[in-house]
């Protein structure tokens, strides 16, 4: 990818931990690693589509003024995202603050912290089979494209699949979404728990009938296990009604753990659902 590089900008700020720290203020020496396309913008050599370093310093200037933090490690995250939700070509921020000043009554350089923050492709599988099932889904949605840190891109068409599991209930309607988000995994396991709060899910039947189910279907190609959180979803390329939209969305995209995109997993599972009707 490519990249623009801010090195060493001087920034006078009120961070710290002592309170001599935020009345006196001191120094801060701001790096920034930019990274986006400018393939685009080269072509035409014209600003308007690029990231104005000149504007990116104002803006590093500002937030780092009006806002105050007491830990370094603190000030480059916030910074780092702040960035990536401001200025919509940056895909990725690369933030490092140093601290030329830090109060520690021995002579020394610099105290400095990174930090790497980027953009996260995620597919999300959608459900519901109660009440009014597109207006929930459609709910869901909304709540959270709401998020500053999370960016919905595409919404697969929805459709009506028959339950599967011990429990006899309404037929539900599936579908899935590509989104972007600054989130860790966890962190989005914990945003889409609360949508599914705020939808009033109640989580008493496993596989039994509600509102809305948010499941995490893919995150960057990453493969997670956890107590709590599977990446890829443990039964995403056993289901159909998962692997219809995800092979409308991103028919290209491939399972990390399986290797065979999702086009390919659609067909496998057709394949199998033709074997097992036959010999009924
Ligand atoms: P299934 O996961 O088979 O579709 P479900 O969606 O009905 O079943 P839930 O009751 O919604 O199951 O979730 C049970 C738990 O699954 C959640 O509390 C969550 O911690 C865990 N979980 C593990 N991996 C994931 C994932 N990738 N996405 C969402 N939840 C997950
Ligand atoms: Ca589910
Ligand atoms: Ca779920």
């Amino acid at each position: 990818m490519d990249k623009i590089t801010i090195s060493d900008l001087e920034v006078f700020a009120f961070h710290g931990v002592l309170k001599e720290e935020n009345s006196l203020g001191q120094k801060f020496l701001i790096s920034a690693e930019l990274y986006m396309d400018v393939s685009a913008v080269a072509k035409d050599d014209d600003i308007s589509k690029s990231v104005n370093y000149s504007d990116i310093c104002k803006e590093i200037e500002k937030f780092l003024k009006k806002n105050t933090f007491k830990l370094i490690e603190t000030m480059a995250d916030r910074l780092a995202r702040h960035l990536l939700i401001s200025h919509k070509p940056l895909r990725k921020v690369c933030v490092k603050v140093k601290k030329p000043w830090a109060p520690i009554l021995m002579p020394l350089d610099t105290v400095s912290v990174s930090v790497s923050r980027g953009w996260h492709q995620v597919y999300l599988g959608l459900g519901s089979n109660m009440g009014d099932k597109e207006a929930n889904i459609k709910k869901a949605i909304d709540l959270l494209d709401k998020e500053e840190d999370c960016r919905v891109i595409r919404v697969s068409t929805l459709r009506i699949t028959e339950p599967v599991g011990p429990v006899k209930q309404d037929d539900f309607l599936n579908g899935a979404l590509h989104m972007q988000t600054l989130r860790t995994p966890h962190e989005l396991l914990d945003l889409i728990g609360r949508i599914e709060k705020e939808l009033k899910r109640e989580r008493d039947v496993h596989w039994g009938p509600r509102t809305i189910d948010l499941d995490i279907l893919l995150y960057d190609d990453q493969i997670i296990q956890s107590e709590d959180l599977t990446i890829p979803h443990i039964e995403m390329a056993k289901r159909i009604f998962v692997l219809e939209p995800m092979a409308e969305i991103a028919p290209w995209l491939r399972h990390p753990v399986l290797d065979k995109t999702m086009t390919e997993l659609l067909e496998i599972q057709n394949f199998l659902q033709e074997v097992e009707l036959h010999s009924e």
